[in-house]
């Protein structure tokens, strides 16, 4: 483990979906001592850090990004002892731990939801949230037409029941995620005291970082103007400006966030800032009184197209750059398709995408900058829900019964998003069905076939294997000595391919996305993410990594 105090800068995080991730215990969900009994792989793995998805408790409508106790531990997934004990044993394998927490909202079965909706409009329970009476005569119309992220109006009525037993329609509330996901009101000190208290509640436990959800959220514009980039507004100037996310007063949370981090040593904030206007706002949010890290969107989004990924690449380096902050790369996570599928795994056999996103793997690592792994990743896994979301009135084809998928996502975008269960389904440990090693019982959400042939035990015995390679990538990024350099110089390279060096360092990374082979820039061949031609040459789909 380093210790100059700034840890985060170059490291690799593996980012832990709980409940997808090992499962102690045979409910078929994975919990937290499940990942305390996998840390030896991690270690042989070469991460610095794991960053564990949302672990406190929640019903569950949004994989436990629906908090009811900000402080507490999902008994789903085990306990605070088991949490202490994780750190600890992380600390021991010389793993850094990171978990998440989930600033811009609760879940409506929160306390001080609950104790909100049964107050009267007006009260002190109600101005924690976002509660304003509807439009129209009877206030049928929700106070303004903004949309939710996962499609369908922001705004869900309340009823309220009178004292004779009458069931009556109430104010409107607002939640810019699922109806179970109250938005909190950031301009009401009670909020912030509250955040500042979780924030000092697990750096009291010894976790090194906090992942900061919906980091460009929290502060909505003054007034919840309506949003007029919705249909039937004519366009005005600042008709792109969108009034739910990256107002100006967030950065005053962050740098809340940040006084009370500074307060502890050797702890880092990660910001989770979704799509902001521009890469001047994003870099607003590593300022150095704000977050340390933030993910820019630019590299997953991406296509496996070489003019993509180098504007991707300048794009991210030159907002961080801006503002004196380190980069993160991340193909993944717990919300996009999985890369192998993602880069062109429409057909089954033969599809580049697996091929592709191990080229792609080694360009994020050979970046200047921390590195973010979504676990699977290493293992190649493709996303497991079909591509096609099924319509609702369909038979949807046998692999995916329809009480198998789990996101809510689909059900609110009423199918249009296919949801995001694809890329949370349980990694295959070991073994065959239905567990695969993940679980004794029955998999929370059912393990493909194909997951077999892909299994962690197996890999590990196969020095050709995806894991292998980023094993092999890990071990030379954190002992190799032409990994460094804060920037890179681009090369001259043929159509279809980048190159690029990390400035004052002899590391260079070439990928090539185009059709035909082509020769590799000069240098020694450290590592390719597939083999080379016959005539050493690189050959589409494929990255490799000179000194
Ligand atoms: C998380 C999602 C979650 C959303 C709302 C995102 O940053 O990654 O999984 O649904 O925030 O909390
Ligand atoms: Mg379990």
């Amino acid at each position: 483990m380093r210790h100059d105090g700034r840890w985060w800068t170059e490291a690799v995080v593996y980012q832990v979906h709980v409940r997808s991730f090992a499962d102690s215990d045979g409910d078929g969900v994975g919990d937290l001592a499940g990942v305390r009994s996998r840390l030896g792989y991690l270690e042989l793995l070469g991460v610095d850090a794991i960053a564990l998805s949302a672990v406190d408790p929640s019903p569950g409508l949004d994989q436990g990004y629906d908090v009811t106790d900000p402080r507490e531990v999902d008994p789903l997934l085990g306990t605070l002892d088991d949490l202490d004990g994780l750190i600890a044993d992380a600390h021991a394998h010389g793993l850094r731990v990171i978990v998440d927490v989930v600033p811009n909202h609760t879940s409506d079965q929160h306390e001080w939801f609950r104790a909100a909706v049964s107050s009267a409009p007006g009260s002190p329970e109600r101005a924690r949230y976002h509660f304003h009476p509807g439009r129209g005569e009877r206030g049928e119309r929700p106070p303004n037409n903004w949309q939710s992220v996962s499609g369908g109006p922001a705004w869900t009525r309340c009823t309220v029941t009178d004292e004779d037993g009458t069931r009556r329609p109430d104010e409107w509330y607002l939640h810019l995620f699922g109806p179970g996901q109250p938005d909190l009101n950031w301009e009401n000190p009670e909020v912030w005291a509250e955040l500042e208290k979780t924030l000092r509640f697990w750096c009291d436990r010894g976790v090194d970082g906090l992942r900061i959800d919906v980091a460009h959220g929290m502060a909505k514009a003054a007034g919840l103007p309506d949003d007029r980039r919705q249909p039937g507004w004519t366009p005005v100037s600042d008709a792109l400006v969108d009034p739910r996310f990256d107002q100006d007063a967030v950065h005053d949370v962050h740098r809340m966030i940040r006084a009370v981090l500074d307060h502890y040593p050797d702890r880092m904030a990660v910001g989770e800032v979704g799509p902001v206007r521009d890469d001047a706002r994003w870099a607003c949010y590593v300022r150095r009184d704000e977050l340390h890290l933030a993910v820019h969107p630019a590299l997953r989004e991406a296509a496996f197209d070489a003019a993509q990924v180098r504007t991707a690449v300048d794009r991210t380096l030159d907002a961080a750059t801006s503002v004196g902050a380190p980069a993160v790369w991340t193909l993944a996570n717990h919300d996009l398709v999985r890369p192998a599928t993602r880069y062109g795994g429409e057909e089954r056999d033969g599809a580049p995408g697996p091929a592709r996103a191990r080229a792609m793997a080694l360009v994020a690592l050979a970046l200047p900058g921390a590195a973010f792994v979504y676990q699977g990743d290493e293992l190649g896994l493709p996303d497991a829900t079909p591509p096609d979301a099924t319509p609702p009135d369909a038979t949807p084809p046998e692999a995916t019964p329809p009480d198998a998928r789990r996101d809510p996502a689909r059900e609110q975008s009423e199918h249009a998003d296919r949801g995001r269960d694809g890329a949370r389904v349980p990694l295959p440990w070991e073994g065959g069905a239905p567990g695969y090693g993940f679980t004794t019982g029955t998999p929370w959400l059912p393990v493909p076939e194909e997951y077999g042939a892909l299994t962690a035990a197996d890999q590990l015995e196969d020095p050709d294997s995806t894991l292998s390679l980023f094993r092999y990538a890990l071990e030379l990024r954190r002992g190799h000595p032409a990994f460094h350099g804060d920037q890179v110089e681009w090369f001259g390279a043929p159509a279809g391919c980048l190159a690029f060096r990390r400035t004052g360092s002899t590391l260079v990374c070439a990928l090539n996305a185009g059709d035909r082979a082509v020769p590799l820039p000069p240098g020694d061949v450290l590592l390719t993410s597939g083999p080379l031609t016959e005539c050493g040459e690189l050959p589409p789909d494929t990255a490799a990594w000179l000194a």
